[in-house]
């Protein structure tokens, strides 16, 4: 050491005087380092503390209108909307034994044995031929893809809207899953799938409100859901009847890792009564493009003064068909559109399997006046 120091001709006092200010300076520099580290960390604490807050006043809030609302819930298995994490809520669901036998004469059960919860979910391609094959053994199923149950009375009567251009390998793949499925839940159903004609930007709001219209002149529902075609239901206790209240079906999607992307998302899969949707004057039609129509859904349910109720926990989860934007174009206007009433037209052509609605013009403009939501 004192070679070293009569070498550099440094004393004692400067040598600890620089070890100081060197100790010091690199303990600034790791500070330096690691503040924007800490200050993050800091603030998401203070975010994650404002969200449990939030999530507690929303669930002491929900508590509230559970017992002050009975009707916000449509069966002993709901929660009301907006919740993503049910657990509090979860209650016991007992469906009923194998041997538990029908009656013709009495409604047919919402919870029935063969429910049996998660589906294998096979997205695989599959022909239409072979649909037809498969399901042209099932003599119940008449022209046009309608069915009922014999063995007890459909508690809905249920018509499937399907917007669709350009899909073809999925409608297969939707017909094979939903079809057991909505027959193990015992409803009375139809699909009618939507088809856009013409180049113009895809309007899915659009095609719901002709497919309404052309459903109804068909027969009498009582209960609409309207259904994205790549869409499938990983689990058959996510009853497809309506409520008290409109639903929100597709809760939790695999392309959203199973959350709910945010409170007010409305799109997917949603079911209303035919009296609901005429109360909130259904779709609205000025949605060109990709986005937007479901959230206008959302404001027309809540100024109509429903609530939104979803699948309790996991029975609200999808596996979506994975797809590409063909060409698809984003609607960039959906936050400032200007609503306007189109006149219109339409023809419905039947074929075994599923009712096809094509064009994309209205006969009766007048229903669909529409109220101002942007
Ligand atoms: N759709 C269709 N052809 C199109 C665009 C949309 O058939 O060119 C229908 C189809 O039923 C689809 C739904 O509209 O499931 C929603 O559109 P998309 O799947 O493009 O929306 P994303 O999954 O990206 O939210
Ligand atoms: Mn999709």
């Amino acid at each position: 050491m004192s070679v070293l120091r009569r070498m550099m001709r440094v004393s004692n006092r400067s040598l600890l005087a620089f070890i100081f200010f060197f100790s010091l300076s690199s303990s600034c520099l790791y500070f330096i380092y690691v503040a924007p580290g800490i200050a993050n960390t800091y603030l998401f604490m203070v975010q994650a503390r404002g969200i449990m807050l939030r999530e507690n006043v929303k669930t002491i809030g929900h508590m509230i209108r559970l017992y002050t609302n009975k009707n916000s819930t449509l069966n002993g298995t709901d929660y009301p909307e907006g919740n993503n994490s049910s657990d509090y809520l979860v209650q016991t669901t007992t469906y009923l034994p194998e041997n538990f036998t029908y009656s013709p004469y009495l409604p047919c059960p919402e919870k029935l044995p063969y429910m049996r919860g998660f589906l294998n979910v096979n997205v695989s391609e599959v022909s239409f031929d072979e649909i037809h094959r498969l399901f042209s053994k099932d003599l119940d199923i008449e022209p046009g893809g309608h069915w009922r149950p014999k063995d007890c009375k459909p508690r809905w009567k249920v018509a499937v809207l399907i917007p669709f251009r350009n899909r073809h390998e999925h409608l297969p793949i939707f017909f094979l899953h939903l079809i057991p499925m909505l027959q193990k839940q015992r409803l009375e159903f139809a699909f009618y799938v939507i088809e856009q004609t013409g180049t113009q930007p895809f309007n899915r709001a659009m095609l719901f409100n002709v497919g309404f219209k052309e459903a109804m002149k068909d027969s009498v529902w009582d209960c609409i859901i309207f259904h994205d075609v790549d869409h499938l239901p990983e689990n058959d206790r996510n009853y497809y009847g309506c409520g008290e209240m409109p639903r929100h079906f597709a809760a939790k999607l695999d392309k959203y890792m199973y959350i709910l992307p945010y409170k007010e998302f409305f799109g997917g899969v949603s079911g209303l009564t035919v009296q609901q949707f005429r109360k909130i004057n259904g779709f609205p039609n000025a949605f060109w493009g990709w986005g937007g129509e479901d959230d206008d859904l959302w404001n027309r349910v809540h100024y109509a003064g429903y609530n939104v109720t979803r699948p309790e926990g996991d029975l609200g989860k999808y596996k979506s068909i994975p797809h590409h934007h063909r060409g698809e174009v984003q609607f960039l206007g959906r936050y400032q559109v200007v609503l306007k009433i189109l006149k219109a037209n339409s023809q419905v052509s039947k074929i075994p399997g599923a009712r096809f609605v094509f064009g994309t013009r209205l006969r009766d403009p007048d229903f669909y006046q529409l109220k101002l939501f942007v």
